[in-house]
């Protein structure tokens, strides 16, 4: 981090500068320049309020050099970080295909799907039962039932499940869920994310609506700086002036995120386009460009769907984008090797 400080500062409050630096632990180079002074901050800066710094009488500008977060940063893991969640790894080329409803309906609808997406290669189930809707007259979801469907339907096929959480008080219900998933509307939910640092259980961390892939790595670091360093980043689209889709799905958000950081990196296309047809190209384009996974949504009669129907497929169109994604993955953009080199 450089710090640009104005012409003559003021003597007491440069040395009142300097000693707040020093007490975090940054070794402090100044640098005399023309006209102003240049103090370069060494060390973890992740720390440093920067709109506090630049807000000071004495400075006129503020650079950052290092990103602001560090557990998530690749520059400090090298290497993919690999998730095993219920005897399932995720990233460092392995790739897994999360699939299932929107929401648990019945026991009959959740054990049917897990077993049609399970046949068709899917090696996740997911399925909805804390369910974040615009109208509070919509579906809600069956809560703590639907979680006990899901875990029916775990112990039915063996698929490792992934269901959100919308609340901290809902956490001890999560004890054998495999992977808690935090949804686009909760990605800055800072409260739930540090509790969430604090549990042994990967994160599947979405990214919200209008969120930056900084920001996203920022609500990562929340879970990792607690401990818990098994988050995998899913990007779901995000919102633009572009209405002929649900959302607009980022593509170029994988191999951004998978630049900046280890974290492996999953794509949903079913809520980033809301349009059933459209998962199958979004989900090659996904795999081409080198996802760690996808996450597709997928219910035994999609037009009787409780919640996003319009964008669920068939277990036949599931099993046809599987064939595709499998045709495309041994041609799929290799990252691993990239960073690794
Ligand atoms: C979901 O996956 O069920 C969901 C609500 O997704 P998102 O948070 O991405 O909208
Ligand atoms: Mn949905």
């Amino acid at each position: 981090m450089i710090v640009i400080l104005k012409k003559n500062p003021n003597e007491k409050q440069l040395e009142n500068l300097l000693d707040w630096l020093k007490g975090l632990n940054l070794t402090v180079h100044p640098s005399q320049g023309a006209t102003h002074t240049l103090l370069g901050l060494v060390g973890d800066t992740s720390a440093v309020d920067i709109d506090l710094l630049r807000a000071l009488d004495i400075v006129e500008d503020v650079k950052r050099v290092q990103e602001p977060y560090k557990n998530a940063n690749r520059k400090f893991h090298e290497e993919d970080s690999v998730i095993t969640a219920g005897g399932v790894s995720i990233g460092g080329g392995n790739f897994q295909v999360i699939a299932g409803p929107c929401s648990i309906e019945t026991e009959e609808q959740i054990c049917l799907v897990a077993r049609q997406v399970k046949e068709a290669g899917a090696t996740m189930l997911r399925g909805g039962a804390f369910k974040p809707r615009t109208s509070p007259y919509a579906f809600q979801g069956l809560r703590g039932h639907g979680l006990d469907l899901l875990l029916l339907a775990k112990k039915e096929t063996g698929l490792p499940v992934v269901t959100e959480i919308m609340d901290l008080s809902q956490l001890p219900l999560f004890d054998e869920v495999d992977v808690i998933q935090v949804g686009a509307r909760n990605m800055q939910n800072f409260e739930l994310l540090k509790e969430l640092g604090h549990t042994g259980k990967p994160i599947l961390l979405k990214r919200g609506l209008a969120n930056t892939l900084q920001e996203l790595l920022m609500s990562a670091e929340y879970i990792m700086a607690g401990g818990n360093s098994q988050v995998i980043l899913c990007e779901r689209g995000i919102r633009t002036f572009e209405t002929a889709t649900r959302n607009t799905l980022d593509l170029a958000a994988v191999p951004m995120l998978k630049k900046l950081t280890h974290l492996p990196v999953v794509v949903d296309p079913s809520h980033a386009t809301g349009i059933s047809w459209m998962v199958k190209p979004m989900a090659i384009a996904a795999t081409a460009c080198g996802a760690d996974g996808l996450m597709i949504e997928v219910h035994n009669d999609p037009k009787k769907a409780l919640c996003d129907g319009a964008q669920s497929l068939t277990p036949e169109a599931f099993q046809d984008v599987m064939n595709s994604v499998n045709a495309i993955r041994p041609h799929a953009y290799n990252f691993s090797k990239e960073f690794q080199a």
